[in-house]
């Protein structure tokens, strides 16, 4: 085996800088350490709080919070009635998480290609593979970028389907002037460290229709109702709960809800700051020819969670995994997102097979995720810049 090439000189940077990284301040440690002092660790106000800041932010009616943005996917499937025998469709640029919550319901995941240009789900192929069987769209903001959801919505209601947004990088984005979250007929979010705010590990289903609301309390707590409304049985008394449907647990603490209320606080600052360094990015990436750089739709106002080097391999002498290696070479340690989901044995088992997506494919191998967060200095930003026209550069055709 060759050793990979990688340019001369000494790194651009002495120490590593990672992809991503949360940020925690003093008012997150603090919020965090009052609920431990308080009577609630769980089921406690900090849950309705976190939920009505949602909805303050996001335009929705109802928010939903849960344990994770994959517990956020499984209950907006279930609540759209997703069940054996339907097909979901979603892309495969995407965490498996966006697929995984059909197979979850008995459903197939169906995979749509991308737009090569912004990267999403391309509504054309969406359209082109709705069947009899599809009960559902999982559309994901790739990179923080709105997926085209009005187009969506209309072929998804044409045709008695439930578009579902997988929201995990699209908080702080809005699109033709409207909040993500308030327009899909469900937004789910993720608060992973991450993502743009975080609560540890933590979700989010924003709808607003009341229906799929109370369907998705129900599936986050055991299927369990306290509304006699609800109930098939008289009370037997004040105690008196049901289980009316099969749910899970996937409730979020009061902890985590109190962090992510103070990190929602900070949204319009880290909104802010992402917003800065994807233009820093922007600008010196678009001088090179031997780079694409991903398009913006007019619609979408932005807060990228990702941000996406994309080479053009044809412009340079190395590939993508060699470009990865030199910029860890320089200390710029970066990420791949995403490997098509499809591409994973466990889907391969199922019966997918490669060449379903023929432009999601070529993204994947020519995309590299830059470091992108709140904390970056404008020094590391520039690092990160100079690692990469400095590879460009020695590697150019
Ligand atoms: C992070 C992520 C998820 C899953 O969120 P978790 O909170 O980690 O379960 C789902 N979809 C996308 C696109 C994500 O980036």
């Amino acid at each position: 085996m060759s050793k990979p090439a990688i340019c001369g000189g000494t790194p651009v940077r002495s120490e590593k800088i990672f992809y991503g990284h949360q940020y925690i301040d003093e008012a997150d440690i603090q919020a965090v350490v009052d609920v431990l002092k308080s009577d609630y660790l769980t089921c406690g106000p900090k849950i309705a709080e976190a939920e009505e800041k949602l909805c303050e932010i996001t335009g929705a009616k109802y928010a939903v919070l849960c344990s994770n943005g994959t517990a956020a996917l499984h209950i907006a499937c279930l609540a759209a009635g997703v069940g054996a025998g339907d097909e979901v469709i979603t892309t495969p640029i995407t965490f498996a998480a966006s697929a995984n919550c059909a197979l979850y319901c008995g459903a197939k995941p169906v995979f749509a290609d991308i737009n090569e240009e912004t990267y999403n789900i391309d509504p054309a192929c969406v359209k082109a593979l709705t069947t009899e069987r599809t009960k559902a769209v999982v559309a994901v903001d790739y990179t923080g970028q709105s997926a085209e959801l009005d187009e969506l919505l209309t072929h998804c209601h044409e045709n008695h389907l439930v578009l579902i947004e997988d929201g995990a990088h699209v908080i702080g984005t809005s699109y033709k002037g409207k909040k993500n979250g308030s327009i899909a007929d469900m937004t789910t979010l993720s608060f992973h460290p991450v993502k743009t705010v975080t609560s540890g590990e933590g979700g989010a289903v924003l709808t607003n229709n009341k229906e799929y609301y109370e369907k998705l309390l129900l599936y986050r707590a055991h299927g369990i109702t306290r509304d006699s409304a609800q109930m098939a049985n008289e009370p037997d008394g004040p105690w008196y709960y049901e289980q009316i449907t099969l749910g899970m647990n996937y409730r979020m603490t009061d902890m985590q809800a109190a962090l992510l209320i103070s990190q929602l606080d900070k949204l319009p600052m880290f909104s802010a700051r992402r917003k800065e360094i994807v233009k820093a990015y922007d600008e010196a990436f678009s001088q090179l020819p031997q780079l694409f750089v991903q398009r913006e739709i007019p619609e979408s106002d932005t807060t990228r969670h990702l941000y996406i080097l994309r080479i053009c391999p044809d412009k340079l002498t190395i590939d993508r995994k060699r470009f990865f290696e030199a910029l860890a070479a320089e200390n710029i340690c970066c990420n791949v997102h995403y490997i098509p989901t499809y591409y994973f044995p466990y889907y391969k088992e199922l019966g997918y097979e490669k060449g379903l997506c023929p432009k999601a494919e070529k993204l994947y191998d020519e995309i590299i995720s830059l470091p992108l967060y709140y904390a970056m200095t404008d020094e590391d930003v520039q690092d990160v810049i100079a690692a990469v026209t400095k590879i460009v550069n020695y590697f150019s055709k």
